[in-house]
């Protein structure tokens, strides 16, 4: 029997599944320069299939994003795709500990409505998304940076949910098949997305881990908006982590628990996705953890109230421990105490309930 079967009351039982739906701008937006590229006219194929609206901009500035108000600027940039070239600062590739040794972009922003989004004062501008058309480029870049000795990780999904828009664009099965012919590098990504089906025969070669955000039942029902459901989720990453003569992916996995939170009921909650999870993987599976709790920053918490003014998403940083990093910024993450008792629960139910799994770090 599923756990979401059982008796347990709404809030804290998984729901079961809602078929997702692909997500469709109400405008794309493509620039002179974007278009000139080889991959933006793979992209351009790719929408045209759809029907979708291409507005082509006279110049490379992507502009008319903003309405009246912070809310409409939101709703209008998050319903537009633009389809532009990356500028020579990506090609300068940046650690991103603990995650990976570097992070790089396919795209930025995301089409999704996650309440604590981690975008949110991370990124500049109304929260459009945009795709890179040089991804070729940004791919060959990678080959620059290699660490002595040892495998290399990059992360790809920074600023973007790449899953979100492969749809129409096909940057991620690119990206997936690029380092797939790496020997010495490895991709790391995460998603909030199940439509992983047109993935699952890539040529990957073990080189891909393919991670999963998941969260307590009730936060992802209450602040995960436009997302595929939690058990779409993970059944998405069942077929992943399948072997190929199974109809699956044969792909490393991760589960990313985030953004953890102190919920009522936090363990029970917890401990039922945790159950659902282990449920699906019901074989062998190469699978890592990483556990990131909820925090914010002054920046975030402004940015987020403005998009979602009646969120229920707690940011009282009269309840919080500061944190203050190396050039002077300042974070709220829970207090010493709770993040003890956390930390201590998410690890003892994941060695128990998975000992082949290895937690990549708690943070
Ligand atoms: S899926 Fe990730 S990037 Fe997209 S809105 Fe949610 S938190 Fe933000």
């Amino acid at each position: 029997m599923q756990i979401s079967d059982t008796f347990l009351p709404t809030d804290i039982a998984i729901s079961p599944e809602k078929p997702s739906k692909l997500w469709m701008p109400k405008r794309v937006l493509f620039t002179p320069d974007a278009l000139d590229e080889p991959f933006g006219q793979k992209i351009l194929e790719r929408v045209n299939q759809y029907n979708l609206p291409v507005e082509i901009l006279k110049n490379n500035r992507v502009t008319g994003l903003r309405g009246e108000t912070e809310r409409e600027t939101y709703k209008l940039a998050k319903s537009t795709l633009a389809i532009v070239n990356a500028s020579p600062s990506a090609f300068r590739l940046r650690p991103i500990p603990p995650s990976a040794d570097y992070q790089f972009h396919l795209a930025e922003g995301c089409p999704a409505h996650c309440q604590y989004c981690y975008l949110a004062g991370s990124l500049q501008g109304p929260p459009a998304i945009r795709v890179f058309a040089n991804l070729p480029l940004i791919l060959n870049n990678t080959q620059n940076y290699k660490l002595p000795n040892k495998i290399t990780s990059f992360e790809a999904s920074c600023y973007t949910d790449p899953l979100s828009i492969e749809h129409l664009t096909g940057s991620l099965a690119e990206t997936i098949e690029f380092f797939g012919k790496q020997s010495e590098k490895h991709l790391r990504f995460v998603t909030k997305f199940d439509a992983v089906d047109p993935l699952l025969h890539l040529e990957h070669n073990g080189n891909s881990r393919w991670r999963t955000s998941l969260n307590a039942p009730s936060v992802s029902r209450r602040l995960e908006g436009g997302t595929a459901s939690i058990s779409a989720r993970i059944k998405a990453l069942r077929k992943l982590a399948l072997p190929r003569h199974e109809g699956g992916g044969n792909y490393p996995i991760g589960v990313v628990l985030a953004p953890i939170m102190p919920i009522e009921n936090w363990q029970e909650e917890y401990g039922v996705l945790l159950d659902e999870l282990r449920h699906q993987l019901d074989f062998p599976v190469n699978l890592t953890f990483e556990l990131i709790t909820h925090r914010f920053t002054p920046g975030s918490k402004q940015v987020l109230t403005e998009w979602y003014p009646n969120t229920s998403l707690e940011m009282d940083e009269a309840t919080r421990a500061e944190k203050r990093n190396k050039f002077g910024g300042t974070k709220y993450v829970y207090t010493k105490d709770t993040m003890k008792e956390m930390k201590q629960f998410f690890y003892g139910e994941i060695n128990k309930k998975f000992p082949e799994a290895e937690i990549l770090y708690w943070t």
